[in-house]
């Protein structure tokens, strides 16, 4: 194995000190230390990343890039691919704040309205029994941690799931995911058959829908422009051809458009791949081979689905 180098230990302690960073600031960060930049060599930004996941992999962490949702933008940080969530939330959070973290991202992740968020009160009165399991849902015993964790307490622990950026807290009352989580629960979301993006086959948390009820066709609102601007699709859903109608006021479907990163992200935004599957192609767009070197571990995708009233019933809504 290749020595890190104190440039490579540079970087991996920004991302532990810091927590995820912003692409841009990720490559800000890159080109202060090596005096490379990443958009004029991406070999080297390449290299970088398998040679530090090489070495993070014997402690079982990876280096890992990821879109969050709501806004688009790729971040990296850094992911504990020990499959706990007591090893992941490390020693910070007792066992019922991690069952209540748990509780919120599936109400978050399983809403088939793909919203992304739940209202502050709908979080404040999830409830944590549901996480014990069927032992303990059997046996009727709920641990007095978890039957007396109050809603101050509650809130408390939003307030530091949100500091850690495992959750977001929006200016309008929705608790939302947060970077951290996006980074860390993908195998997580593919498991528990989290319909995933038309476009760029990651977990469609945040997403618009096809507007036809029976299609479950589903696509972030930074992978549509993408969609949309194959003139052959006629702006319709690939899947059953129903005319898109966003409900993002200001996505405008302008071809010449670009991603308000695009900057950063170099240039393969402007090649014209010719693929069958909408997915494979855009998934890789513009930064895609960065993240893919370091999403070096990644499973291969789910394309199980399910439609919209059968994720209503998985859920019990
Ligand atoms: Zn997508
Ligand atoms: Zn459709």
């Amino acid at each position: 194995m290749r020595e890190l180098s104190w440039r490579h230990h540079t970087l991996i302690q920004a991302l532990l000190a810091r927590g995820p960073l912003r692409e841009d600031h990720f490559h800000l960060l890159f080109t202060r230390i090596t005096e490379k930049s990443p958009d004029n060599d991406r070999q080297l930004f390449n290299n970088y990343l398998l040679t530090m996941n090489k070495a993070l992999s014997f402690a079982q962490f990876e280096l890992r890039g990821c879109r969050n949702q709501y806004d688009g933008r790729v971040y990296y940080g850094l992911v504990n691919n020990v499959s706990d969530e007591q090893s992941k939330l490390g020693t910070k959070y007792s066992v019922p704040q991690i069952a209540f973290y748990k509780a919120i991202v599936e109400a978050i992740a399983q809403d088939p309205s793909a919203q992304g968020g739940i209202s502050n009160i709908a979080a404040l009165h999830l409830q944590l029994e549901n996480q014990l399991g069927d032992a303990g849902s059997q046996s009727h015993v709920i641990p007095p941690a978890f039957k007396n964790f109050s809603i101050s307490l509650k809130e408390k622990t939003i307030a530091e799931l949100a500091q850690d950026q495992w959750l977001n807290c929006t200016p309008d009352g929705f608790v939302n995911l947060g970077v951290r989580s996006f980074l860390d629960l993908r195998s997580w979301f593919r498991t528990n058959d989290i319909p995933s993006c038309e476009v760029c086959n990651e977990a469609g948390v945040k997403a618009e829908l096809c507007s036809n009820e029976g299609c479950t066709v589903r696509v972030h609102r930074y992978c549509l422009k993408k969609m949309l601007s194959n003139k052959k699709s006629k702006r319709a859903c690939p899947s059953c051809g129903t005319q898109w109608r966003s409900t993002a006021p200001n996505v405008e479907f302008k071809e010449e458009e670009d991603e308000p990163d695009a900057r950063i992200q170099g240039q393969s935004s402007s090649h014209k791949r010719k693929k069958t599957r909408l997915n494979r192609d855009i998934d890789s767009g513009p930064n895609g081979d960065s993240v893919a070197a370091a999403q070096a571990s990644q499973p291969p995708p789910d394309t199980r689905r399910i439609t919209r009233s059968s994720a209503h019933q998985r859920i019990g809504m």
